[in-house]
């Protein structure tokens, strides 16, 4: 049936059009030149009487939108999803897919995500708490449960205190700008996670980049801000495109020398990086502690559902608390989310046995792999890039991978510099030594029909 086309008090229907006729119109860049309406329906934005606002400002930017989807379309760096229909596991099962398909591209470390300890901990405070507190933490959105997941993560990692933020994305964009001022200075690696470019944007300490991983560049710009009040140096423990690992012992020392802090982003080693998975500080058998400042996400291997921290010093933690804004002024975690990650905490705490499973699934993965002639890049951590150059190879690779039932993604420029186009396989304490061996034979028989190995 159609609707009204008189004008309502907000806006103007053209002449002969339906409101919503005018709205879908406007939607599929219609209107854009407008000849055939005169007078105020050239000028003026339009509402329909349900309230679909459309203008020819919409329309312009909805060219502009257009043009940048085409570039991404044409450079061939579109991403599409592909749709998961079960819990993410080993096995899982992918729209469009007729059996099921082993997986090898998550972040899911330990395999706790689909865990049945950890499943049933998120259903029973779904019914002891609600689904949410519907507000923020200070006014009236703090449970036991939230105080006693940040216990268990300070406890884990060594450190004073901890907070919860909605992501690690957020706990990096809520550090940076309370801790720094114009009178400070930080030290970012260049290929550190836009999480925290973004969060370092947010602040006005003096910015310093350094080449990646690189120590001589560090120590010139740790000399060249010596003057000022506080040195932050910021690092991926781990970088999640290479899998390789910050020189954090290097790094310490370096802090030392010229009295600076360090952070670490430890996202791709919390729970499962080191002897018993407290991350890359472990992995170079430092002291706990010598770190700063760590934060990391409940997003990945620990339990995968959500969530992030920073955990440190008290006055630190404190002073977040107070301001930092992500915290202040989002939700927040909710209690099925908030119980899944604290039984992770319980498991790990339980036993080391999950971060040695992990290790020995890398190992057997990559030396395999390496044996059959493929370049895997990284330092022996879970995440390996198996090396192609190619950006069409990788995603050809890809497909291939899927057609004999493995899940892997070809990752290319912009994620990744032009010509170091590779698959990210990504290893899982779940995994069996069974299901790595079938992987790497796949490996080698596209590997061969694509000309990637002899
Ligand atoms: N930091 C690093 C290194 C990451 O890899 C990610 C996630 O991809 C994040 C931060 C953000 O974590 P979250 O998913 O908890 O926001």
């Amino acid at each position: 049936m159609k609707e009204s086309t008189a004008s309502n008090k907000t806006g103007v229907a053209p002449p002969n059009l339906a409101w919503r006729d005018y709205a879908l119109l406007a939607l599929k860049g219609g209107p854009r030149s407008n000849s055939q309406y005169t007078g105020a329906a050239r000028l003026r934005s339009c509402t329909n009487p349900v309230g679909i606002r459309s203008s020819h400002a919409v329309a312009a930017c909805k060219d502009l939108l257009e043009t940048e989807l085409e570039g991404i379309r044409a450079a061939g760096t579109w991403k599409t999803e592909r749709v998961i229909t079960s819990k993410q596991a080993v096995e899982i099962r992918v729209k469009g897919q007729s059996s099921n398909i082993l997986n090898f591209c998550s972040n899911n470390y330990l395999g706790l995500s689909s865990h049945p300890e950890v499943v049933q901990a998120g259903k029973d405070a779904l019914d002891q708490y609600g689904a949410g507190l519907s507000s923020v933490r200070f006014i009236c959105g703090t449970q036991d449960i939230h105080v006693e997941l940040e216990h268990k993560i300070a406890k884990f990692h060594g450190r004073d205190d901890a907070i919860l933020y909605a992501s690690c994305f957020d706990a990096n964009a809520g550090l940076f700008e309370i801790l720094l001022t114009p009178e400070d200075a930080v030290l970012s690696d260049e290929l550190n996670h836009a999480s925290i470019i973004d969060g370092i944007r947010l602040c006005k300490a003096r910015k310093f980049r350094y080449k990646h991983k690189n120590l001589e560049d560090l120590e010139s710009k740790l000399q060249e801000s010596q003057n000022c009040r506080q040195r932050l140096i910021v690092t991926d423990g781990v970088f999640s495109m290479d899998g390789n690992v910050a020189p954090l012992r290097e790094i310490c020392d370096l802090a030392d020398k010229y009295d600076a802090m360090v952070f670490i982003d430890e996202c791709h080693a919390t729970g499962f990086f080191g002897a018993t998975g407290r991350g890359t500080e472990e992995h170079f058998g430092l002291a706990t502690g010598r770190v700063d400042i760590i934060n990391s996400t409940l997003g990945k291997a620990l339990g995968g559902a959500a969530g992030g921290y920073t955990t440190g010093p008290q006055e630190l933690i404190s002073l977040l608390r107070q301001r930092a804004r992500p915290y202040l002024f989002s939700n927040s975690v909710p209690p099925p989310v908030v119980a899944c990650a604290s039984k992770v905490f319980d498991l790990l705490f339980g036993s080391a046995g999950y971060a040695e499973k992990v290790q020995a699934n890398t190992n057997r993965f990559r030396s395999q792999m390496t044996d059959a002639g493929f370049t895997i890049a990284g330092e022996n951590h879970p995440i390996c890039p198996v090396m192609l150059g190619d950006a069409r190879l990788a995603s050809d690779f890809a497909d291939e991978m899927l057609e004999r039932g493995i899940y892997v993604i070809g990752f290319s420029y912009p994620v990744v510099p032009k010509g170091k186009a590779r698959i990210r396989v990504q290893i899982s304490a779940s995994h069996s030594f069974d299901e790595i061996d079938r992987t790497v034979e796949a490996f080698k028989t596209v590997g061969k029909k694509l000309g990637v190995i002899n």
